[in-house]
């Protein structure tokens, strides 16, 4: 039951997963693409020999003495001579000679002594054109030619063909992975089109991180006017490269870029070579600068970078060359070979630029970074606000109340939110949102749809109880986040919720705070135990929190007099009990009784301010088990407490 959700950790890559074992999911896959290729062709290999060969099932094959005694007998119709073959229908089924097969069509073929097309000639022959005319055969000549054609192809054609099939599938294969369809060979295969996507986004739909927006500006003026730039011979940038956590809109500005200077976007997401058959991410790279050259002035947009442009000494690396290196490498050789005059630049994104390889972030490269940061509060408003747009809103509607709480949303997950909000104001046959809406849409992205599960009645007045206790803490300290809402209806991992969400964006937090929100924290944990007697369970994520804020108070932003203002090293704040110690065994004794010392100082605090309090935690009680949950507006209203006044200094 936290507290206060934390914001998406911005150190989560999406790819992650894809990314840890690259090679083999794909060798399998193609393995099998292979296999499948070879028997198809195989098949209509043998169909093709056997429908153009005369050697299908119903033409046998005779000697020459039989063909002719069948003339004597009149039982032949007519015959095909082609060289020194024959073929031929007869009047009743003849058999072949191993016995078996019976059949009308036969063939045979002529011994040069007896060849039909000569035998008037040289007299040399057995005479048989004489003998056919004798039984009124119907004789048609072919040119043996064409005999010869056929025999070359018959012969050929299937290996021709399985050759043909082998190179084309070759291709295809490639390819695909390329996102080109079966059509696609031989031709660029960047996700683009001849034309380039002209995206109609601008920095209008681009809203909450302008000092992003204000540094690309200067991009699209040079596209818009390249000679103005480069009249007096100064260089443009020709790698802007776009740093920020996943959702902050990266790729949005990437095109809103492409959209204000009208110019074609070409992408490719870096991601995508991380599976691919080895070469097909240089060549990419390769078609993709060439088609945008041949656009420009224009956009190439690689997103993702960090999947394939990661430092290479910080990996391990069994082969020499693999698919990221040499996509890597494609893509510095074609940055290196094109002048900026050109008209084209290349954005790209990543969430980690730590992780890049130096030789991206090169003068002539990437030399320039623009930082997307998450937004503050009015900029999550303005996103908010582009949007709405298209939604009906109700006129009780507050999106600057929103976006006060909504703390660590990024663009992606405000978008979401309208969405969320949208649905379901729909499902509940609303004619349009209204600010109830939003709030419950928010619960449900902040911490999870609901869970129906049973619970009995004591079980939620534990829940009611732990919630409140932390709810009423968060209102009677001064200093700490308002409270916006509680909750026991069980969502996600948790069985209920207190929402705190700033007044404003903090960047600089006082010792107060701190204090404020380790009070509050441990307020789930000491109302059960004024209530109950005993704790439960479900307190542990709680003191996940509070440990965490006590040791970076004393191990790294020296509140504690004992320890004195000394920084032991970062511990990333994730986990602080794993991390490198950096001092000796009697500073880190010291630094446990201090970090004990401000929670029991903390814990005391907030059982003494409960107990003074009980009605107050009550009647809190009493609401929620009948309402589930309780907004900011209801919650001070149930407890008759006014806001706390945020102290000056307290934000910045
Ligand atoms: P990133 O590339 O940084 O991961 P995206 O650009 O893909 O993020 O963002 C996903 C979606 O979230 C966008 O298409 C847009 O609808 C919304 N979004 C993100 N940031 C913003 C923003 N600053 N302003 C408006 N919408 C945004
Ligand atoms: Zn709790
Ligand atoms: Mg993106």
């Amino acid at each position: 039951m936290p507290a206060t959700p934390q914001p998406p950790n911005p150190n989560l890559r999406t790819d992650q997963n894809r990314q840890q074992n690259p090679q083999q999911p794909n060798r399998l896959g193609f393995g099998w693409g292979w296999l499948i290729a070879f028997g198809v062709l195989l098949v209509v290999n043998i169909i093709i020999t056997n429908v153009l060969s005369s050697n299908n099932g119903s033409t046998i094959t005779i000697p020459y003495t039989e063909f002719k005694q069948q003339v004597t007998t009149g039982n032949v119709e007519s015959i095909t001579v082609t060289g020194d073959q024959i073929q031929g229908t007869t009047r009743v089924e003849i058999t072949a000679p191993g016995g078996g097969t019976r059949s009308k069509q036969f063939q045979t073929v002529v011994p040069s002594f007896a060849n039909p097309t000569t035998a008037g000639q040289n007299g040399a022959g057995d005479n048989l054109e004489a003998l056919l005319e004798q039984y009124k055969v119907q004789v048609t000549a072919q040119e043996p030619s064409s005999n010869t054609l056929l025999t070359i192809l018959l012969s050929f054609g299937p290996t021709i063909l399985l050759i043909g099939g082998f190179v084309l599938l070759s291709r295809y294969a490639a390819r695909a992975s390329g996102g080109a369809g079966i059509l696609g060979f031989g031709k660029s295969t960047a996700r683009v089109i001849s034309e380039g996507d002209r995206p109609s986004t601008t920095f209008a739909d681009v809203a909450g991180i302008d000092d992003a927006k204000e540094e690309l500006t200067e991009v699209v003026d040079f596209l818009r006017e390249p000679q103005k730039y480069t009249r007096l011979g100064g260089t443009v940038p020709k790698g802007v490269l776009l740093v920020g956590a996943p959702g902050t809109g990266k790729t949005l500005l990437a095109r809103a870029v492409a959209g204000e200077a009208k110019v074609p976007f070409l992408s490719i997401s870096a991601s995508e070579f991380v599976e691919a058959i080895v070469g097909i991410g240089a060549a990419r790279v390769r078609d993709l600068f060439k088609q945008a050259r041949s656009l420009a002035p224009s956009i190439v947009f690689i997103d993702e970078l960090d999947a394939v442009g990661r430092s290479r000494a910080s990996q391990v690396r069994i082969g020499g060359h693999d698919e990221q290196e040499q996509t890597l490498n494609q893509i510095l050789t074609e940055m290196d070979g094109f002048d900026s005059r050109e008209g084209v630049i290349v954005i790209a994104a990543t969430n980690r630029a730590d992780v890049l390889d130096e030789a991206l972030l090169r003068p002539g490269r990437f030399d320039r970074r623009v930082y997307v940061s998450a937004p503050d509060r009015a900029g999550r408003a303005a996103i908010l606000r582009v949007h709405v747009r298209g939604v009906k809103l109700d006129t009780d509607v507050d999106l600057d109340a929103i976006a006060q709480q909504t703390t660590g949303l990024v663009g992606a997950d405000l978008r979401n939110l309208v969405n969320e909000a949208a649905l379901l104001a729909a499902s509940r046959n609303h004619e349009s949102v209204s600010q109830a809406d939003f709030g419950d849409a928010l619960e449900k992205v902040q911490l999870g749809t609901e869970r129906h599960i049973a619970q009995s009645a004591d079980d939620r007045e534990r829940i009611a109880y732990h919630e409140a206790g932390h709810a009423l803490l968060g209102l009677l300290i001064p200093g700490s986040d308002p409270v916006r809402r509680v909750s026991i209806v069980p969502r996600g991992k948790s069985l209920g919720a207190t929402i705190q969400a700033p007044v404003d964006d903090r960047s600089n937090y006082p010792e107060d705070y701190l204090r404020a929100r380790i009070t509050s924290a441990l307020g789930g944990r000491a109302a059960e135990q004024i209530v109950y007697g005993v704790v439960t369970t479900g307190a542990e994520s709680d003191l996940q929190q509070v440990t965490s804020i006590a040791y970076q108070m004393v191990t790294r932003f020296g509140m504690s007099d004992k320890v004195g203002p000394i920084n032991f090293g970062d511990t990333d704040g994730q986990n602080p009990l794993s991390a490198q110690r950096t001092y000796s065994d009697a500073t880190a004794q010291l630094v446990d009784s201090e970090v004990r010392r401000i929670i029991d100082e903390c814990i005391e605090n907030g059982k003494r301010l409960l107990t003074e309090h009980r009605g107050q935690l009550d009647d809190l009680v009493a609401a929620l088990l009948v309402e589930d949950t309780l907004d900011q507006a209801r919650i001070l209203e149930v407890t008759g407490l006014a806001v706390q006044p945020t102290r000056p200094g307290v934000t910045v």
